[in-house]
């Protein structure tokens, strides 16, 4: 039987299959045959040891076709940022961060922006015209009052999403809408196991329909840039591509050089000036932690 691992916790496996059945496994044999550590998101082969409990055993785990590092999790298709218009107003640097860190592991974004129903000012389709700019698929939605909900749906179907986002937005309320009307039949969790469940928390595929599931990743509140240099930065800003071969140096880093394409299109209203403010502070931030590593004598 074929199914996809949902989920990993002191070496149990819970593995997801077609009938919408939960089996506990094991991976007995796996290792040692390919030296491969299952991950959630493999899609595996696996022996039914017992039908009535739901218990199983990993027999192979079945080609990648990509591997996240962080969170470590196989076979992801996208992944969606969620981020509310207000209560709070997104932090648009932590946006960055994440669309740069995702683009790093060649990772499509969807950027979406919750609580459309408490957006009096109506920022939301500002935001949307921000990001859809640099080439994200964008979309504005309620968990509370259900809107744009389907269309999530759509964007989601088929495929396998991590989903992300800083505490407080709105991502366990989405879920929960997304969620709606799955009914599954899980295994025998052993006792041990869900006691210790609560004390780390694991990121957790969850089906919410047919080949679709959605990863739910704790939220973050911060996010370090990992294996950038400040000379590649500007090429996780897709929208400054076009502009850039106006700009009178190569390799204009577009923060003081003259005759900046990118600087120009930036006072032109063409590029977003939160885009370009944020790539400021992160060109420095990477500027000044090349220095502290130098500092350290390294
Ligand atoms: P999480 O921390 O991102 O998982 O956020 P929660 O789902 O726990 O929601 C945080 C708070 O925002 C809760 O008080 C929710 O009731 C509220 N909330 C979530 N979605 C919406 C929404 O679409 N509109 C409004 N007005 N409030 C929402
Ligand atoms: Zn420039």
């Amino acid at each position: 039987m074929q199914g996809k691992i949902t989920k990993g916790i002191a070496g149990f496996y819970y593995v997801h299959t077609e009938g919408n059945c939960v089996y506990e496994c094991k991976a007995k044999g796996v290792f040692r045959l390919d030296g491969k550590k299952p991950l959630v998101g493999d899609n595996v082969e696996l022996d039914v040891l017992d039908q009535e409990k739901l218990l199983g055993n990993i027999r192979e785990i079945l080609p990648r076709k990509s591997q996240l590092i962080r969170p470590e999790v196989a076979n992801v298709d996208q992944a969606l940022v969620i981020f509310s218009i207000v209560k709070p107003r997104p932090n648009f640097n932590l946006l960055d961060r994440f669309l740069i860190m995702m683009q790093q592991q060649e990772i499509p974004c969807i950027v979406c922006f919750n609580k459309s129903d408490i957006d009096e000012e109506e920022a939301g389709r500002g935001y949307l015209d921000i990001y859809g700019a640099c080439g994200y698929r964008t979309l504005m939605v309620s968990a509370r009052q259900n809107l744009g909900i389907e269309q999530l749906k759509e964007l989601l179907s088929g495929k396998t999403t991590t989903v992300a986002g800083p505490s407080g937005v709105g991502k366990s309320s989405l879920i929960n809408c997304l969620q709606s009307g799955v009914v599954m039949e899980t295994g025998s969790i052993s006792e041990k196991i869900q006691r210790g469940k609560h004390t780390t928390r694991h990121s957790e595929l969850i089906a919410v329909e047919k080949n679709t599931y959605i990863l739910d990743t704790p939220g973050f509140s911060s996010l370090g840039l990992f294996g950038l240099e400040k000379e590649e930065l500007g090429a996780y800003y897709p929208e400054f591509a076009f502009y850039e071969q106006d700009c009178r140096f190569r390799g204009c880093s577009h923060i003081s050089e003259p005759a900046c394409g990118v600087k120009k299109a930036v006072e032109a209203g063409r590029i977003s000036r939160l885009r370009y403010e944020n790539y400021c502070l992160l060109y420095e931030e990477l500027k000044n932690k090349k220095k502290d590593y130098q500092h350290a004598g390294r």
